[in-house]
This record gives C-alpha cells, sequence and structure tokens, in this order.
C-alpha cells in the first residue's frame, strides 16, 4: 500500500481488527520511509455490475425499474408484494454473485423471465411479448404453443 504522505511503496501493518459491524478490515499501517501512520479498510466488492445494453451503452442497475418491470407484468394478478419483493432480491443476488464489473442487459432480463414464469404464467407472457418480441419471435410462439399444451392436458385430466 502506497504511504499517502510520501508516496513510498512500502508501508507495514501494524494493527489490524474488525469493524464493529463486521462487514470491514480496519487496517493500522506504518510508511517504512516516513513512519508517518495511516487507516485502511478492507471490504468486500458488493458494487452491482453496469448493464450492456442491445446498443451496448451501459447503464446503472436500477431496482425501482426492475421493480416496476414486475409490477406493471403483475397488474391485477393473484400475486403477493412479498413474492415480488423476493424475486427482485433474487436477481439482485445473481447479478452480485456474477462477480463482473459489466453484463448483458439480456442475462437480466432472461432471470426477469424465469422469475415471472414461476410467479404466474399469465404475466409471464405479457412480459414475454413485449421483452422476446424484439429479438425472437419464435422462441415466444413456441412458448406459447408450449403453454397452451399444458393448459390443454391440464384441462383433460381435470
Ligand atoms: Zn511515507
Amino acid at each position: 500500500m502506497r504511504c499517502p504522505f510520501c508516496g513510498a511503496d512500502d508501508s507495514k501493518v501494524i494493527d489490524s481488527r474488525l469493524s464493529a459491524e463486521g462487514d470491514a478490515i480496519r487496517r493500522r499501517r506504518s510508511c517504512s520511509e516516513c513512519n508517518e501512520r495511516f487507516t485502511t479498510y478492507e471490504t468486500a466488492e458488493l458494487t452491482l455490475p453496469r448493464l450492456i445494453k442491445r446498443d451496448q451503452s451501459r447503464a446503472l442497475f436500477n431496482e425501482d425499474k426492475l421493480r416496476a418491470g414486475f409490477e406493471r407484468a403483475l397488474e391485477k394478478r393473484p400475486v403477493s408484494i412479498d413474492a415480488v419483493d423476493s424475486a427482485v432480491k433474487g436477481i439482485i443476488h445473481r447479478l452480485r454473485a456474477t462477480g463482473e464489473r459489466e453484463v448483458e442487459s439480456r442475462l437480466v432480463g432472461d432471470w426477469v423471465m424465469d422469475a415471472l414464469r414461476q410467479l404466474d404464467e399469465v404475466a409471464y407472457v405479457r412480459f414475454a411479448s413485449v421483452y422476446r418480441s424484439f429479438q425472437d419471435v419464435n422462441a415466444f410462439r413456441e412458448e406459447i404453443e408450449r403453454m397452451e399444451n399444458t393448459a390443454e392436458s391440464v384441462t383433460k385430466d381435470n
């Protein structure tokens, strides 16, 4: 660690302790050249990756926007706020777990589709019809056919 006083490259750690919250390590350091002391903090990298959009522009991840997307797809559907919350948290967790600095926004879109498919099929189709239509019309058609077939077999079973 470079000394902030004289710029020397070498410093030694003279004390190291966990912060009160347990989420950072505080180190007291002493410069090998000028003997000045300074403190550094070590924390886990929790910054979310930026999203790479289809036009290659970069955008900050926006939790409110993600939530709004869920709410729009789930409008008037019998899905609780708690379920939406945990879906949003799940996606943020996955995003963070990538450990990347940038990820394709398409990836987040796919995760939203996965989450909606489990929450509510109608909401899933609403979202997919908007989201997928731009990139893969055939995949969307196949998905609708798959759902129709599933619905038919359920009707027959009953
Ligand atoms: Zn120094």
